[in-house]
């Protein structure tokens, strides 16, 4: 199962990635979760992309591009991937179609998340994350138990330094001259499907489940 999650930042795609991870068997690959690691781990990569993380500015594509070669040569990916946050160019799209394409492999689908911008600057100013297991609260839609621990593991949740209104407003800008031209790309490949993410977690998921299983099961032949 190859899928791709797409949508701008707050649509719900990391919400969704897991669940759908698990149901299918197949890793969760969240381009921006790798880099916030390497961020923390200060590693070489982690010290080069920090500034345009930072500021909301996307890393630049040969960076996220190798990082990504790596990660899908990894044992547990040859069965498919659900990928959150990438591709985000249409340099990006393009060279992952080649790669796969090299591989003889093809996308199974690619999902559009789509929430109307004001609700996403809400949503992104009160999103909290479980720093150890990634899990996302909102704190007034998805409130932990405790406030400020995490449901699963206790931890202090950490409002993410590109989590407030000024760097949300550049994020939404870049999605919109960047990554929005996707949309077209993946219509144009027959792969799109669009779901209202406006809603709630629960019919968002029932709704992914729908579109998704079916082509979970056709893609049996190249598991
Ligand atoms: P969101 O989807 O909420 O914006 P992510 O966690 O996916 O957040 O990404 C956070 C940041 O990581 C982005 O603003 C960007 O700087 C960087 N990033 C993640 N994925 C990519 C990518 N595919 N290409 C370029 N930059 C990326």
């Amino acid at each position: 199962m190859r899928l791709v999650l797409l949508g701008p930042p707050g649509a719900g795609k990391g919400t969704q990635a897991g669940g759908l991870a698990r149901r299918y068997e197949v890793p969760h690959i969240s381009t921006g979760d790798m880099f916030r690691e390497h961020g923390q781990l200060g590693t070489p990569l982690g010290l080069k992309i920090a500034r345009f993380m930072q500021s909301g500015q996307l890393v630049p594509d040969d960076l996220v591009l190798e990082m990504v070669e790596e990660r899908l040569t990894r044992e547990d990916a040859r069965r498919g991937f659900v990928c959150d946050g990438f591709p985000r160019t249409l340099p990006q799209a393009e060279s992952f179609a080649r790669r796969l394409a090299s591989h003889g492999l093809a996308l199974d689908g690619v999902v559009l998340l789509e929430v109307p911008f004001q609700a996403l600057i809400r949503r992104l100013c009160l999103r909290r994350v479980c720093p150890r297991c990634g899990a996302l609260y909102h704190l007034e839609d998805r409130p932990p138990r405790q406030a400020g621990l995490c449901d699963a593991d206790g931890s202090v949740l950490l409002h993410r330094e590109d989590d407030h209104e000024e760097i949300i407003r550049e994020r939404l800008e870049v999605y919109q001259q960047q990554t929005a031209p996707l949309v077209a790309f993946y219509e144009k490949a027959t792969l799109l499907f669009r779901v209202d993410s406006a809603r709630p977690v629960e019919n968002i998921r029932a709704d992914l489940y729908e579109i998704l299983d079916p082509l979970y099961e056709r893609s049996g032949d190249t598991r």
